[in-house]
Parts: C-alpha cells; sequence; structure tokens
C-alpha cells in the first residue's frame, strides 16, 4: 500500500542497550501506520515496515523473523 518502498540496511546485531531493537515473534510487518514508506529486510526483502513515516521508525533496528538479519532505516540525509 505505501507508495514508496525501501530497502533496509542489514547491520551486526547491536549491542545490549545500544539501540532500540523490534524483534517480532511473527512474519508480516512489525510496524503499520498511515504514512507512504514501506521498508523491506535488506537481507530477504520480507516487508517490516509498512506505511510508516519517517519520523516513526527513525533509529530503529528490526530483526526479521524471516532471515533473521538485523536491519536499520537510512539515515536521514539520504532519505531525500
Ligand atoms: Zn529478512
Amino acid at each position: 500500500m505505501g507508495s514508496v518502498v525501501r530497502s533496509m540496511l542489514v547491520i551486526a546485531e547491536p549491542a545490549p542497550n545500544t539501540r532500540t531493537v523490534l524483534v517480532p515473534g511473527f512474519a508480516g510487518p512489525v510496524v503499520k501506520g498511515a504514512g507512504s514508506l514501506d521498508y523491506r529486510c535488506g537481507g530477504c526483502g520480507a516487508t517490516l515496515l509498512e506505511n510508516v513515516e519517517f519520523e516513526q521508525i527513525r533509529n530503529i533496528v528490526v530483526k526479521c523473523f524471516g532471515c533473521g538479519s538485523f536491519n536499520e532505516t537510512a539515515p536521514v540525509n539520504e532519505m531525500n
């Protein structure tokens, strides 16, 4: 549904308590909103964030349920 689809960046597992890490226990988008961006896992392409606004998801890390990759959103300066 989102009009813009972006791939997330696969990163190493963050050290404990350094980042906000979402670890879903299910397949499918972890966050659904009313924005215009979809984010896909950089490892397997699964949609992890659906219809979000960038302000909702900046600085978070998402662990993909499907492939176990840790993904982060691109820095702000790559968004525009
Ligand atoms: Zn994945």
